[in-house]
């Protein structure tokens, strides 16, 4: 035991030292330290985490908090070039959010602070109930924020014991290898471990089948639409997923419509509404719609007259996929792109400042049931509340990923919520209030509907396990010792 706790103390102060000095421990027979996590072929970035996990494993939990410390620093600091990457690349989205999502999860994610252990006392002893990491975790990210979801993962994931290999969405690729290269780096050069996070720097469809079948990766977490949530469902391996949504909002006739149509403009325009929590559809009750239009309008968003929407959803959605896959989808050319553009397929001409489009449509409107992921929201009138809760449950398609209400009766409250049965819910606020951002709790940007864990933390990427001493540690048990 001396022995043990000498060598220990002897490597971490070598460790300080070498770190102080700006140079990392050499550690012998480390097949890929210096590769700082890039790597093409999928076989060896699985090893390199595996390396790297076993490193992590002989850490202390300090440890763990001082790599994640880098990673929040690293993104935070360098948010503004990264995000500038990042819309760069992918074309989609709007700068300033860019760069304050990747700020935002660098500050926000939950990490090693999440951690926790449940113990059990009684006649029979002590049972501590510890939660320990699965190993090597297998992370798909998406293009609508790529280099964002990849640090919240890789934050929650270290924070939790374990490393990762990620298959960045191809048109994300760049800033996310950029990422991981800035991470790594620095946490070698602090800690001595390379390939704590690990990505494919041209993936392809095939290499997230390589990843989900690895027998070296040990849990599948991915986060994009419905094709990549099927795939981890079928995969065969344990699957935490962030799957699609298609949140939609209630208006009902006690609603402070100012207020709600401040919130919708802040949430459906956010980043040219990627969010996945966005609002995407809006139902009113008859009695309030005009005076919600009006409303919308004041506070600052644009509304396209009949002929316009017309126009603009032949324009904006398109039809993809084959046989009986053939389904609506948004266009390309209009996806993530800001309003001013989108008022062009429109035939309208808007300032760049204008941050929403929306319009009445009916129910049957593509954009209603399509998750648009453009800044235009249509607007269908309903009867009254039970109409307004059906179809919204209608068009969430049983997702059970986010739905909003702007409302201050209680019992509307109550029934929207039970019958839409989201993993997120929020009353009378924007859709990021449920992340955390202006209504309490927490963030991720992975929130894992379909497999039932929620907003992800690191205890999402955990395993339990409990440790039993038998008849012996109850200590407030009768004195038979
Ligand atoms: P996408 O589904 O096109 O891609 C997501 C990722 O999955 C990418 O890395 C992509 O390369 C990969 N992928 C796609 N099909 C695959 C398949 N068959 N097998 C393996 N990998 C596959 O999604 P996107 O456009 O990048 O992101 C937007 C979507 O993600 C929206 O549907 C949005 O709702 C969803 N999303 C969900 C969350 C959440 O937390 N639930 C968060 C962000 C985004």
């Amino acid at each position: 035991m001396a022995t043990q706790i000498n060598e220990e103390l002897i490597r971490s102060v070598v460790a300080q030292v070498l770190a102080q000095v700006g140079r990392a421990p050499v550690v012998a027979g480390r097949r890929f330290t210096g590769r700082h996590g890039i790597f093409t072929c999928v076989d060896e970035a699985v090893a390199a985490a595996r390396d790297a996990f076993e490193q992590l494993s002989e850490r202390t939990i300090e440890e763990r908090k001082g790599i994640i410390k880098i990673i929040r620093s690293i993104a935070i600091d360098n948010c503004v070039e990264l995000g500038t990457m990042e819309m760069n690349e992918t074309k989609i989205g709007r700068l300033p959010h860019k760069i304050e999502k990747l700020k935002t999860l660098g500050e926000r994610s939950p990490g090693v602070e999440f951690l926790r252990s449940e113990a059990f006392s009684g006649d029979h002893g002590l049972a501590v109930v510890e939660h320990a990491p699965f190993g090597v975790i297998g992370a798909i990210t998406p293009v609508t924020h790529s280099l964002p979801t990849l640090t919240g993962n890789a934050v929650s994931m270290i924070a939790g014991g374990n490393t990762l290999v990620v298959n960045p969405h191809p048109s994300g690729k760049k800033v996310a290898a950029e990422g991981v290269r800035r991470y790594n780096q620095e946490i070698y050069r602090q800690y001595g471990i390379d390939n704590l996070i690990t990505i494919i720097a041209e993936p392809t469809l095939d290499s997230a089948s390589a990843i989900f079948k690895s027998r070296g990766v040990n849990l599948i977490c991915v986060t994009g639409g419905p094709a990549v949530a099927r795939a981890a469902l079928n995969s065969g391996k344990r699957a935490v997923v962030a799957g699609p949504g298609n949140p939609p909002v209630v208006v009902d006739e006690t609603a402070d419509l100012e207020r709600a149509a401040r919130c919708i403009i802040q949430g459906a325009s956010y980043d040219n509404n990627l969010l996945c929590i966005a609002e995407k559809e809006v139902f009113v009750v008859a009695s309030v719609f005009d005076k919600m239009m009006d409303a919308m309008e004041r506070a600052g968003a644009v509304r396209l007259n009949a002929k316009e929407v017309d126009t603009f959803t032949r324009n904006a959605i398109v039809q993809v996929g084959e046989g009986d896959h053939r389904h609506d989808a948004p266009s390309k050319d209009f996806l993530g792109k800001d309003a001013s553009v989108l008022a062009k397929g429109a035939g309208r001409s808007v300032s760049d400042k204008v941050e929403l489009l929306f319009g009445e449509t009916d129910f049957n409107n593509p954009f209603v049931g399509v998750e648009q992921m453009m800044p235009f929201v249509p607007f269908v009138r309903v009867r009254d509340i039970d109409e307004a809760i059906d179809k919204a449950k209608e068009a969430e398609h049983g997702f059970r990923h986010t739905a909003i209400i702007h409302s201050h009766n209680v019992r509307n409250l109550t029934r929207m919520g039970r019958v839409l049965d989201t993993t997120i819910y929020v009353k009378n606020g924007p859709c990021m209030a449920g992340l955390g951002l202006g209504g309490e709790g927490y963030l991720s940007f992975s929130i894992a509907g379909p497999t039932g864990e929620g907003v992800t933390t690191p205890l999402t990427f955990t395993r339990e396990r409990r440790c039993s001493m038998i008849d012996d540690l109850y200590i407030l048990g009768k004195r038979n010792v």
